[in-house]
C-alpha cells in the first residue's frame, strides 16, 4: 500500500485522515507522504522513497530521527513499566536538569503537550495575579485551548475573535491580540487595560507565522511594559526551548520571563511539556498552592527518559555552532540562488530554523507572512519533495536543520532548489 491508498483508508475513519490538520497538506495540495522509518536526517516513505527531511516532526528532532542513544534510553524506561501515575527518580533528576540549564527557574512542572503546558502557564498567570485578561500576538500559535485561538478583530483595544468554531466568546473576549513587533500597540493597550491583564504571552521568535525574529527592543520593552502594570509576562518556548542553545531563549538574551512554557525539543520526540518559573509563582500550583493542574500520564517515565536523554546529548555535545552553519549556507544558497534567477523570495534563518518566505520584503508580523505568495511556496514544496526532500507542508512553517544534516545534505538541497 502506498500513501494515495494509506490515506484513502484513513480518511474513512480518522477525520480529514489526520490527526493534526497540518497534515493534511490543504497548503500545498496533493496526497500527505506516509512515513515509515527514520534515521538521522532521512525518513523512509511508505511510497518506498527516501527523503532528506526538514521538517522534524516540527521541531522536536534536533538530533535527526532515532538517535541511537535515544532509543535505548526510551526501550530501557519502557521495559521497566510504561507509567505508574506515581513518582519515578527520573522525574527529579529531569526537573534538576532543567532547572540548572536555566537558571531563570527554580521549579518545573511536567505535562504531555505544549497545549497543555500553555493553558497550565494562563491559569497560573491568573491565579497569581487575580486578573482575568490576557494579551497575546497575532500569528503566535500557542496550542488550541480556547482562549488562545484567537485572531485579531477589528479594533485592537477589543476581545479578540476566535479563529475556530466552537470557542465560546466568553473565552475570547478576555484576550487582547496585538501584532507580533509592534511594541506600541501593546503599550496603548496595556494603558487602557493594564490592571486587568494577567498575562503578556509570546513567542520570543516567532515560529508559528514562518520564523520571525523579534526587533531589537521588542522583548525588552514588554518585558519593562509588564512590570509596569503588574502583569506576568510568558515567554512560550515550545519551539525555542534548547533550539538555538542548550537553555532557553530567554536565558540566552538575558530577558526574564515570569514563566516559560516548553515542549517539543525537551520530550525528544515523545509526548512532553513543561511550565517553568520561579519558587515563588510555581508555588502557586497544587498541591502546594490553589491553581489545580493535574495530569494521569504527567511526567510519564517514558517520555522523560527520552528528554534526559536528549537534554544531555544537548548540553555535553553543543551541536549549536554546527547547525548555525549549516543553517546559514542553506539560506545563503537559497537567497543566492533567488537573486541570480531573480525569484520573488527571501529566506529568512536563525540558528536551524529557516522559511523561505515568497516575498521579497522583510517579514516582520502576520501580515508580512499572509502577503507572501502561498502557491509559489505550493511550487516550492512540491518541487522539492520530488527531488527528496521534505519541508514543512504549509508556507507559515519554519523548517529545521537538525545536528544529523551534513554539508552535503545542505548542498544536495540547494542543487534540488536552483531547479525551481
Ligand atoms: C507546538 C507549539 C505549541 C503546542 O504544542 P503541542 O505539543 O503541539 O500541543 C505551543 N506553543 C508553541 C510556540 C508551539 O510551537
Amino acid at each position: 500500500m502506498n500513501s494515495e491508498q494509506w490515506f484513502d483508508r484513513a480518511k474513512a475513519v480518522i477525520p480529514g485522515g489526520v490527526n493534526s490538520p497540518v497534515r493534511a497538506f490543504n497548503g500545498v495540495g496533493g496526497t500527505p507522504v506516509y512515513f515509515k522509518s527514520g534515521k538521522g536526517a532521512k525518513v523512509q516513505t511508505e511510497d518506498g522513497t527516501e527523503l532528506i527531511d526538514f521538517c522534524g516532526s516540527w521541531g522536536p528532532l534536533i538530533l535527526g530521527h532515532a538517535r541511537e542513544e535515544v532509543v535505548e534510553a526510551v526501550s530501557n524506561a519502557a521495559a521497566d513499566g510504561l507509567s505508574f501515575g506515581a513518582n519515578t527518580a527520573v522525574e527529579a533528576e529531569f526537573a534538576e536538569l532543567v532547572c540548572s540549564l536555566i537558571p531563570e527557574i527554580d521549579m518545573v512542572r511536567l505535562v504531555s503537550s505544549g497545549t497543555e503546558a500553555v493553558m497550565t502557564a494562563v491559569r497560573l498567570a491568573r491565579g497569581v495575579t487575580g486578573r482575568r485578561k490576557i494579551l497575546k500576538f497575532d500569528g503566535c500559535y500557542h496550542g488550541h485551548s480556547d482562549y488562545l485561538l484567537v485572531a485579531s478583530g477589528s479594533g485592537l483595544l477589543t476581545g479578540g475573535i476566535s479563529s475556530s468554531a466552537g470557542v465560546s466568546p466568553s473565552a475570547t473576549e478576555e484576550v487582547f491580540v496585538a501584532p507580533y513587533n509592534d511594541l506600541a500597540a501593546v503599550q496603548e493597550i496595556l494603558k487602557a487595560n493594564g490592571d486587568e491583564i494577567a498575562a503578556v504571552i509570546v513567542e520570543p521568535v516567532a515560529g508559528n507565522m514562518g520564523l520571525v525574529e523579534p526587533e531589537p527592543g521588542f522583548l525588552e520593552g514588554l518585558r519593562a511594559a509588564t512590570a509596569d502594570c503588574g502583569a506576568l509576562l510568558i515567554f512560550d518556548e515550545v519551539i525555542n526551548g534548547f533550539r538555538l542553545g542548550p537553555t532557553t531563549y530567554g536565558h540566552m538574551s538575558g530577558i526574564k520571563a515570569d514563566i516559560t512554557t516548553l515542549g517539543k525539543i525537551i520530550g525528544g520526540g515523545m509526548p512532553i511539556g513543561a511550565i517553568g518559573g520561579s519558587t515563588e509563582i510555581m508555588s502557586h500550583l497544587a498541591p502546594l498552592g490553589p491553581v489545580y493542574q493535574a495530569g494521569t500520564l504527567s511526567g510519564n517515565p517514558v517520555a522523560v527518559a527520552a528528554g534526559m536523554k536528549t537534554l544531555e546529548l544537548l548540553r555535553d555535545e553543543s551541536p549549536y555552532l554546527k547547525i548555525e552553519i549549516l543553517g546559514k549556507r542553506l539560506a545563503d544558497g537559497i537567497n543566492r540562488i533567488a537573486a541570480t534567477k531573480g525569484l520573488d523570495l527571501h529566506c529568512a534563518q536563525r540558528g536551524g530554523m529557516f522559511t523561505p518566505f515568497f516575498r521579497k520584503a522583510p517579514v516582520r508580523n502576520l501580515d508580512d507572512s499572509k502577503a507572501c505568495d502561498q502557491k509559489a511556496h505550493a511550487r516550492y514544496f512540491h518541487h522539492m519533495l520530488d527531488h527528496g526532500f521534505y519541508t514543512p507542508p504549509s508556507g507559515y512553517e519554519v523548517a529545521f536543520v537538525s545536528a544529523a544534516h551534513t554539508e552535503a545534505d545542505i548542498d544536495a538541497f540547494l542543487e534540488a532548489f536552483g531547479k525551481l
